[in-house]
């Protein structure tokens, strides 16, 4: 079975990872911009940061044969940083326009204040004026209260629901977000939040349409492999597979391929490995390990 994770901060994560989310079935993977752990000082710092998730981080995933994809947006942390937000809100149609970014996101509130809601309106206006959809962070605190804001805001800005994913849901938010036409994700965190025991009773409760699990997994304790345990506990506690293949794959698909960058046929189709392929003249190996080369169809490919 192939799942797709379509949120996760692979920046933060290891090789290991991508080769454990390989052989566990995820295909392909979006990473949306989100914060760092510690604020970012000055707009070179976001310029750089994006270029990696379009450019090196695009590349290494490829090295482990799972496709790559980002999103790119003002986190609502940042967001209180009013004279870097402006400086951010100026190189991010620059990043919007380019292939494999398939959302506006990571946006929306953290503590709910003033500026987070000014750039995440500002960002709504921006999705909509390139034409890609939004993908929602539901703040940790108040969760109920900031979604149902955020749902509101997003009302106002007459986006259609079709075009956001709410992500970082629970059991209280989910229901309204569904009822009013919203992609409701959830991630499925480690021991605390959403465990995936949880999650399989969400899906059997409310059924798959429009429900999305993701791991968020980032440089916290969490857990890349959160898609695929969840899928296959789904299968274990007699979930249809036709319900799994939509919470874990086709919903992800569907909703992102709105943006016009993400379609099936790029890793159902995908390039060879060869990690002796370099980015900007950097390899993915160290210390004269063998690289993977797997067979091509065409030997006529020119290899840097
Ligand atoms: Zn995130």
């Amino acid at each position: 079975m192939k799942f797709i994770d379509p949120h996760i901060h692979v920046t933060s994560r290891t090789t290991d990872d991508y080769e454990a989310m390989a052989a566990a079935g995820v295909a392909a993977i979006i990473e949306p911009a989100f914060w760092l752990g510690q604020p970012r000082t000055n707009v070179g710092s976001f310029q750089d940061y994006f270029s990696s998730l379009v450019g090196f981080e695009k590349f290494r995933a490829a090295q482990f044969g799972i496709r790559h994809y980002c999103t790119i947006g003002l986190n609502s942390k940042e967001a209180n940083n009013e004279a870097l937000a402006e400086q951010v809100m100026e190189i991010m149609p620059l990043f919007l326009a380019k292939e494999n970014v398939v959302a506006v996101g990571e946006i929306g509130f953290d503590d709910m204040t003033a500026l987070e809601e000014k750039y995440l309106r500002l960002q709504l206006e921006m999705a909509k004026e390139v034409n890609l959809p939004v993908l929602i962070h539901t703040p940790h605190r108040n969760k109920k209260q900031g979604t149902y804001r955020s749902m509101d805001i997003i009302e106002e800005h007459e986006i259609p629901p079709h075009l956001v994913v709410i992500d970082h849901n629970n059991e209280e938010t989910c229901e309204e977000v569904l009822r009013r036409g919203y992609w409701a994700a959830f991630t499925i965190y480690p021991k605390t939040k959403m465990g995936n025991e949880r999650m399989v009773e969400v899906v059997k409760k409310y059924g798959p349409e429009r429900i999305i699990v993701d791991s968020s997994a980032d440089w916290g304790v969490s857990d890349p492999l959160a898609v695929p345990k969840t899928g296959n506990l789904m299968l274990e506690r007699g979930v249809p597979q036709e319900h799994v293949e939509l919470t874990c794959y086709k919903n992800a698909l569907a909703a992102y391929s709105q943006s016009g960058q993400f379609e099936e046929s790029d890793w159902l189709d995908p390039e060879p490995i060869d990690q002796r392929t370099l980015f900007e003249g950097n390899s993915v190996l160290r210390g004269g390990q063998a690289p993977r080369v797997d067979d091509k169809q065409e030997d006529d490919r020119i290899i840097q």
